[in-house]
């Protein structure tokens, strides 16, 4: 059974800005997609902020094994309803890819619980992202690091959690550094984030990046799937000695 992914993009900058456009005319999340269905084992399928509810209803998120997640002016547009429901299936199991300006997400902040702001700077300078963990599904094939031409900077502090492990930090240029890749689980979910990513540079165009989101795909696929109980068990697995009710409330065991 392959991997089946949607790839949600935000998808209002390839419409609206020339330089994006000539970029990703049909969209980030297409040319994600385009390349996912290439790779063995792995469906993908798109969905966006103006389809309707998101193009995340219960049956496409039913249906998904990891959500990729591309957004950068709208995240206020995303209607709370359809992230309690992203939330709830993330708890469940379903994988959880974050990429770039997904960051500031409401479903990214709310898996992570923190502010997730950063620094950032536009003035197309290198990135080196070194690669911390060689021995991580997410970096097979990748070598000691990826090396990008012209990228947007973000630089530390990043206001998340301390990640479940650091794959990537990046050097950029102009002396920052960043925690490019970081794993968490959250419920039965996994939860990637990964910096590159910038609409107005071809960085979904670069060989390396595409291998890491391939993938981040194969690792973040569910391994079990559980829907959230909270059940009262008044029948015990064993029989209890009789106790005095008032004194074990207290805490205190008779002998
Ligand atoms: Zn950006």
């Amino acid at each position: 059974m392959s991997v089946q992914v949607t790839v949600w993009n935000e998808f209002r900058h390839e419409k609206k800005n020339e330089a994006v456009k000539k970029l990703y005319p049909e969209g980030i999340h297409k040319i994600i997609a385009d390349h996912l269905n290439k790779q063995e084992g792995i469906e993908a399928r798109l969905a966006a902020l103006d389809d309707p509810e998101h193009g995340l209803t219960e049956e496409v998120l039913a249906n998904t094994d990891v959500l990729f997640w591309w957004g950068h002016a709208a995240h206020g547009e995303v209607q709370d309803e359809i992230v309690d429901r992203v939330q709830k299936r993330v708890l469940e199991g379903m994988g959880l890819i974050v990429l770039h300006s997904g960051h500031f997400s409401k479903i990214f902040k709310r898996m992570l619980g923190t502010n997730c702001s950063l620094k950032w700077r536009e003035a197309a300078e290198k990135e080196r992202l070194w690669n911390l963990e060689p021995g991580h599904p997410i970096t097979e094939g990748i070598g000691e690091y990826i090396e990008l031409a012209n990228t947007e900077m973000y630089g530390e502090r990043f206001d998340i959690p301390t990640p479940d492990k650091l794959i990537f930090v990046s050097w950029f240029e102009g002396g920052e550094v960043f925690r490019s890749g970081c794993v968490w689980e959250r419920g039965h979910g996994r939860i990637f984030y990964f910096r590159p990513g910038h609409e107005t540079y071809p960085i979904y165009h670069n060989a390396e990046v595409m291998q890491v989101l391939t993938n981040a795909a194969r690792w973040a696929a569910p391994r079990i799937t559980m829907a959230d109980k909270c059940p009262n068990v008044p029948e015990p697995l064993e029989p209890i000695s009789e106790k005095d009710v008032d004194f074990g409330k207290a805490g205190i065991v008779q002998g």
